[in-house]
């Protein structure tokens, strides 16, 4: 985590801008057919920053993570570099890239067949090539971390939905991932789980890790954000630090939304 101040373009703040650029989107417009879900979108995120993106339904948010992560190809002219690097189209090289970008989803989305254990260390015997007893050994680790390390040996099933849910941010780790993104991870949780999954992801904010994170929480965006992007329609409308965005929205559309949630 950073701190941010805030600055003329609602860029991130000046020590973060001199920062190594882990994700950075240059004119990425998405399409599906005739409707447009992405506009021009112009992002850097840079090593160690929090970025939370929030915005109506529909607005392109889980669009923008699923480019980000190569879930959706973008439009021609557009780029996605990952840590400097431009995302390959398909093969190894994707499968690599790829791990270096976590991924946590609304629903949880763990391998209904494979015990809590399994899910965590499937990624990285397969694609990284790790034995089985060190992906075990990082796994058990991982599973301790976010406090299911006790659930280890049961099926996804015999978890409740928030405990899933860490496995699910244990798994993306195990990749060894240089940023991590949620698609609203704590929406489809029953209220009372929702904090230990917040707890997690204020702690992994905590300890330095890259996060892009969509979600209507607003208690976490001020606690570990760094930086708000507001997005609508498929523009980012609004791109600055978290008390400007929450205190002094400068779009109606940013005012209305706001004075929905809060
Ligand atoms: P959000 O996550 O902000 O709610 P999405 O990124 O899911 O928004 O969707 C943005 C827009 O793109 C929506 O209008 C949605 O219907 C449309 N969209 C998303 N995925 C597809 C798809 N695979 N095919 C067609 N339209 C899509
Ligand atoms: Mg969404």
């Amino acid at each position: 985590m950073t701190q941010s101040t805030p600055c003329p373009e609602g860029a991130p703040s000046g020590t973060a801008a001199e920062k190594r650029a882990l994700v950075e989107l240059t004119n990425v417009t998405k399409h599906f057919g005739s409707f447009q879900a992405l506009s021009d979108i112009n992002l850097t995120i840079p090593e160690g920053q929090v970025a939370i993106v929030i915005g109506p339904s529909g607005s392109g948010k889980s669009t923008l993570c699923r480019t980000i992560n190569r879930l959706e190809t973008i439009d021609d002219g557009g780029s996605i570099r990952i840590d400097g690097k431009e995302l390959p189209e398909e093969g190894k090289a994707l499968a690599q890239l790829r791990a270096d970008v976590g991924m946590v989803f609304q629903s949880f989305n763990l391998f209904a067949h494979k015990s809590i254990l399994e899910n965590v260390t499937v990624g990285p015997i397969k694609v990284k090539g790790l034995k089985k007893a060190q992906a075990t050994e990082e796994a058990m680790a991982l599973l301790e971390r976010v406090g299911v390390a006790q659930q280890a040996k049961k099926m996804p099933a015999e978890l409740s939905g928030g405990q899933q849910q860490r496995v699910a941010i244990a798994r993306a780790l195990a990749m060894t991932p240089k940023v991590m993104l949620f698609d609203e991870p704590t929406s489809a949780l029953d209220p009372e789980m929702v904090q230990e999954v917040l707890d997690v992801m204020v702690q992994l904010a905590q300890e330095g890790m890259t996060m892009v994170v969509v979600t209507h929480e607003m208690g976490f965006a001020r606690q570990a954000g760094d930086r708000v992007i507001f997005m609508d329609e498929g523009f980012v409308l609004e791109d600055t630090d978290p008390e400007s965005f929450f205190t002094r929205p400068q779009h109606e559309r940013a005012k209305n939304f706001l004075g929905k949630i809060l």
